[in-house]
């Protein structure tokens, strides 16, 4: 178990005006933020970010939806971390979210499903050090 996991507000959730309310219940479920930036991914970081998804049939409209618009990016830290934080998120898909989770109040498909979190622990650190210099962690 560790203390650390990764997430995006995506560019649907940027663009609809969604962050401070994402970060609000973020905050209310006890994550403290360890490092947070805006940033906009071009299609070639987004494509080595999502890497592991390249044989998948989505990617090229991941990758595509990725780098559309400016995405928030941020390592946040509490106890069960990333399990936690999937819990906050809902599923991947936002009809199969359960209510109040984030995906099921401000998603609007499986692809633009608001916000990103680390599936373990190992990609948690992964992903944060892709965002992150250490000397940008607090
Ligand atoms: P997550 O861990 O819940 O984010 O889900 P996955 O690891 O399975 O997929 C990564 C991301 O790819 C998701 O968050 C979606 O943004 C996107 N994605 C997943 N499935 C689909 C799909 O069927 N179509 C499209 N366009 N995007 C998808």
């Amino acid at each position: 178990m560790s203390n650390i996991t990764f997430t995006m507000i995506k560019p649907d959730a940027v663009k609809a005006g969604h962050i401070g309310a994402i970060l609000a219940q973020i905050n209310e479920a006890g994550f403290r933020i360890k490092a947070m930036k805006m940033t906009k991914l071009s299609m070639e970081t987004a494509g080595r970010f999502y890497e592991v998804h390249k044989e998948r049939p989505f990617y090229g409209e991941l990758c595509e939806f990725m780098s559309s618009g400016h995405i928030v990016a941020a390592i946040l830290e509490k106890n069960n971390a990333v399990a936690d934080f999937r819990t906050l998120i809902g599923a991947t898909n936002p009809a199969q979210a359960e209510e109040g989770t984030i995906r099921k109040r401000f998603a609007t498909s499986v692809g633009e499903n608001a916000v990103h979190g680390s599936d373990s622990d190992e990609n948690a650190l992964i992903e944060g050090s892709f965002f992150f210099a250490g000397t940008e962690q607090f």
